[in-house]
C-alpha cells in the first residue's frame, strides 16, 4: 500500500474510487482479472466512518462467495457483538421482534473497513493508494482522467483510465461528474450516532430501533457494542427533516427525551463520543447505475435500503456486480443486474416507507397488533 501519490501519471485498467465496502468489495471480485486495478482513497486506513456499525451476516456471505474463508477471518480477527433479533420498539413500551435467520455484528466501521481493505491488500494484486483525494474527472476520448490531490494538500498523480468502478461514498463526486447525478433532498435521508456506556437494560443479542409517530419517518436507534458500549443514533428523509426546522442533532436529543422507553434507558448512560451526522442515500429513486467508463456502488449509487436504513450489504453486493462485471469485461450489464437484483428487491421497502408516511397513525395499529405472532411474521416476510 502507498500513502499518497505525488505527481506523476498512472494508469490502469480499472480505478476503483473509495475503499470502503463497496469499493473493497469490487476489488476483490476483480481478483485474478489479469486487469490492472487501482484502488485510491482519500483516508488513511483505519479512518473513521460514521455509522450505525451494524453489518448483516448476509454482506459478510457475499463476501465469502466470492473470497473464501474471508467470514471465518472476520469471526477470528474483528471483535463484535453478534446478535439474532430485532425488535421495533414503540413508545407504549409494546415491542415488535424479528428474529433473523442469521446473525448480525455490530463492530466500529472502523475496524471492519481496515479489516476489509487488509484482505484487498493480502489476497489480490490490486494497487492501493490511500491518502489520495480524488478530485475532478475529465473524459478524455475513450478514457477518464482523474486528477487527484494528497493530504497535504498538494497536487497528487494523474490517473488515466477506461473504467472508474465509483465507490466513494455519499455524496459522490464520481456520480456528479461522470453520471450528472447529485444527492436529492427528496429522497435522501441524514444520520447521527454517538457511542453511549451505561445504558440500562441493553440486551447484547438484540439491535433496538425506535418508533415514535410524532418524528416519523425518522427513527432512533440502539445497537450494542462490545464492551457495553452502545452506538445510538437517528436517522430521517431531508425532506421532513427540513419541514421540522430543527436540525438533526436536536432532533436527536429530542427524540431520546420524548420516547419514554430511550429516556428511560439512557438516563444514566454516559455519552462518550461527540454526535457525527452523515447522508444516508435512500434507494428511492430510479436512477442511471452505469454508462460509458463508470459504474456507481453502494453510497455512490444511492443504495440504501429505505426502512432499516442497511446500506452495507448493499454496498458489498453492488461493489461484487461490478467487480465482476469489470472483470469480465460487460460493463454495460451492471445497471441491468442493479436494477433486478437490488433496485428491484427494496420495492417492498420502499411501499412500506410511501405508506406509513402518508399515514403516520398506522405507526401506533402496529404497536397494537404486534402482540400477535402472525402480524410479526406477516411485517417481516411483507418488508424482507
Ligand atoms: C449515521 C449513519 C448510520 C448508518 N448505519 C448503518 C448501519 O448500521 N448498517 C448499515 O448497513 N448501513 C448503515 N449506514 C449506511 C452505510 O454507512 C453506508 O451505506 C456504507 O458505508 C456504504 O459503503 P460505501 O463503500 O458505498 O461508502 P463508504 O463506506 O462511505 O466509503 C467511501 C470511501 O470513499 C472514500 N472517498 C470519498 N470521496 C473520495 C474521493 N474524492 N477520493 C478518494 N476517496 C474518496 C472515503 O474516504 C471512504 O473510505 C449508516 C449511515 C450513516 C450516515
Amino acid at each position: 500500500m502507498i500513502q499518497g501519490a505525488h505527481a506523476e501519471i498512472i494508469d490502469a485498467d480499472v480505478v476503483i474510487v473509495g475503499g470502503g465496502p463497496a469499493g473493497c468489495s469490487a476489488a476483490l471480485a476483480l481478483k485474478g482479472s489479469g486487469k490492472k486495478v487501482l484502488l485510491v482513497d482519500k483516508a488513511v486506513f483505519p479512518r473513521e466512518k460514521t455509522c450505525g456499525d451494524s453489518i448483516p451476516a448476509y454482506a459478510l456471505i457475499g463476501l465469502e462467495n466470492i473470497s473464501p474463508g474471508i467470514y471465518d477471518s472476520f469471526l477470528q480477527k474483528v471483535q463484535s457483538v453478534s446478535f439474532r433479533s430485532s425488535a421495533l420498539v414503540f413508545p407504549n413500551a409494546s415491542q415488535i421482534e424479528f428474529t433473523w435467520p442469521l446473525p448480525g455484528y455490530v463492530t466500529e466501521r472502523q475496524i471492519f473497513d481496515a479489516f476489509l481493505l487488509d484482505r484487498v491488500i493480502e489476497m489480490t494484486d490490486t494497487q492501493v493508494i490511500t491518502g489520495l483525494k480524488v478530485v475532478n474527472y475529465q473524459r478524455v476520448e475513450a478514457f477518464i482522467r482523474l486528477n487527484t490531490q494528497t493530504r497535504d494538500g498538494t497536487l497528487g498523480a494523474e490517473i488515466i483510465t477506461p473504467l472508474v468502478i465509483a465507490a466513494d461514498g455519499a455524496p459522490s463526486l464520481a456520480a456528479r461528474r461522470l453520471a450528472g447525478i447529485s444527492p436529492d433532498p427528496v429522497v435522501y435521508g441524514q444520520a447521527v450516532r454517538c457511542y453511549f456506556e451505561g445504558v440500562e437494560g441493553i440486551d447484547p443479542r438484540l439491535e433496538l430501533i425506535f418508533y415514535h409517530p410524532r418524528f416519523f419517518p425518522g427513527y432512533f436507534w440502539m445497537f450494542p457494542m462490545t464492551g457495553g458500549r452502545v452506538n445510538a443514533g437517528f436517522g430521517m428523509p431531508e425532506k421532513h427533516r427540513r419541514k421540522t426546522g430543527a436540525s438533526l442533532v436536536d432532533l436527536f436529543q429530542q427524540f431520546r427525551e420524548q420516547h419514554p422507553v430511550a429516556r428511560r434507558m439512557l438516563e444514566n448512560a454516559c455519552q462518550v463520543s461527540e454526535i457525527r451526522g452523515g447522508i444516508v442515500p435512500f434507494a428511492m429513486k430510479k436512477q442511471v447505475w452505469s454508462g460509458p467508463g463508470f459504474m456507481l456502488t453502494g453510497d455512490a449509487g444511492s443504495l440504501v435500503d429505505p426502512v432499516s436504513g442497511d446500506g452495507i450489504m448493499y454496498a458489498v453486493r453492488s461493489g461484487l456486480l461490478a467487480g465482476l462485471a469489470a472483470k469480465i469485461g460487460r460493463e454495460s450489464l451492471y445497471g441491468k443486474q442493479v436494477e433486478k437484483l437490488l433496485w428491484n428487491r427494496m420495492k417492498s421497502q420502499r411501499r412500506a416507507i410511501r405508506l406509513m408516511t402518508c399515514f403516520p397513525f398506522l405507526i401506533s395499529v402496529a404497536a397494537w397488533f404486534g402482540r400477535f405472532a402472525w402480524f410479526r411474521t406477516g411485517i417481516h416476510r411483507w418488508i424482507w
